[in-house]
Parts: structure tokens; sequence; C-alpha cells
């Protein structure tokens, strides 16, 4: 999309904070936010929001603030809102679980529509509606899903990874500890829930937040 062509990186990545949260405006019936407003709400300074904003097209007037539907529109189509984005999950374990009955449904166009495990006890079974298929089925069930989430073992993760890009996945979700290998133009985002563990409580010994600034 072009819009979203000239829209920085990181600008990009608030992108879903700020929707959910002019959603949630929008559903309260509110017209318009401040700056300050939407800065707290999401924790982003807000010379960086009117910055981020400026990129949308939305200019904040004095005393009135952004435009609550505007933002929505521009939100929605940037983040293809109408068109959903079916996502595979693969590996059914306790975090897959987890995420099957989560199934990010509020405000997101995002579904996990399937899962593959490789547990014949879980297969042929559903959990949070999702079908649960066998492993062996990925290639012929995969046609249509461009994103997967991975949480089986670490030793599975690359073989698996594998066979995702074979059937035509392009961005992949990682959950295990496993540092995956991928040829350009597959995206990995890689999310190590023990690690971000670890790294917050080293932050919190080493770097304790200076709380006189409130
Ligand atoms: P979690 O890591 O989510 O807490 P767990 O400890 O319950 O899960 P793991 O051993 O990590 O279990 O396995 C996660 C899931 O991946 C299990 O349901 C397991 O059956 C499944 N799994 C293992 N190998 C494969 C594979 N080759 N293909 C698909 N699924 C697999």
């Amino acid at each position: 999309m072009s819009e979203q062509n000239k829209i920085p990186q990181a600008t990009a990545k608030r992108l879903p904070l700020y929707y959910r949260f002019i959603n949630n405006l929008h559903i309260q019936g509110k017209l318009r936010v401040s700056s300050k407003e939407l800065s707290e709400a999401v924790k982003v300074d807000s010379a960086t929001i009117r910055r981020d904003f400026s990129y949308f097209g939305a200019l904040g007037k004095k005393g009135y603030g952004y435009n609550v539907e505007y933002l929505l529109e521009f939100f929605r189509k940037t983040l293809d809102q109408d068109e959903k984005t079916p996502v595979a999950l693969i590996g059914v374990g306790n975090l897959g679980t987890a995420f099957l009955n989560y199934n990010f449904t509020k405000n997101n166009n995002t579904k996990i529509e399937m899962a593959f495990d490789a547990d014949p006890n879980k297969v042929g079974t559903e959990i949070g509606g999702v079908p649960i298929y066998h492993i062996d089925e990925l290639e012929q069930k995969l046609s249509e899903v461009q994103a997967a989430i991975l949480t089986v073992p670490l030793a599975e993760a690359q073989n698996i990874t594998e066979r995702l890009i074979k059937s035509g996945v392009t961005g992949i979700l990682n959950f295990t500890p496993a540092r995956i290998t991928v040829p350009e133009g597959v995206r990995v985002h890689h999310i190590d829930l023990s690690v971000e563990l670890q790294s917050l409580v080293y932050f919190m010994k080493h770097y304790p937040l200076d709380t006189d600034e409130e």
C-alpha cells in the first residue's frame, strides 16, 4: 500500500496500539481525542504521537485534538482491518493452547484458522473452535495461509519453519527459543518469553526507574 510505504517502521510498529485505543474511544462514542489523552493511554510521549499522526495525515487542532472517526478510518484502511488474515499455529502445547483459546479476536483482523500437532491425542480435536490437524497434513492444508505462529519444541523449529516456507508462509511469529534461519523475503518476529522475563528482572535490578519523576 503506497500510503503505508511512507510511514517509518518505528511509527508503523505503534499503529496497532493506536488503533486499539482509538477503536475503544469510538465504541464509547467519543468524537475527538487530545494528544495528551492519547499519550497517557498508550504510554508514548505526545511529541512522538504528534509526529506519528502527521504521517497519518491527521493534524490535531489546538483545543480540539484529533478526529476519532478520521483516525479510525485511516487505521482500518492501513491495517487492512476489512481483510481478515488467516493464521496457522504449529504446536498445541501449553503456550499454543493458550493462544488458541485467546484467538486475538478483540479489535483484530487476524484469526488462527487452523492448528497442527504431532500428538495423535490432540489431532482431530478442536480448541477455541480451531481444528487441530496432524503435522503431516501441513502442506495440504496451508494453501491460503501466509502467517504462522510457532510454538513447537526447540528441536523441531527449523524443520517446521522450512516446511512452512515451502508451503507459502512469509511471516512467522516464533515463540520457540530457536534462532531460526529463513530465506530473504520471509519475516520472523521472535518472542522468547523467558528471555523477556529475565531481561525485565535484570533491568529492574540494574536500571531502577527514577520514581521521583511523577
Ligand atoms: P509449551 O512449550 O507450549 O509449554 P509443552 O511443554 O506442553 O508446550 P512441548 O514439548 O514444548 O510441550 O511441545 C509443544 C507442542 O508441540 C506439543 O503439543 C507437541 O505435541 C507438539 N509437537 C512436538 N513435535 C512436533 C512436530 N514435529 N510437529 C508438530 N507439533 C509438534
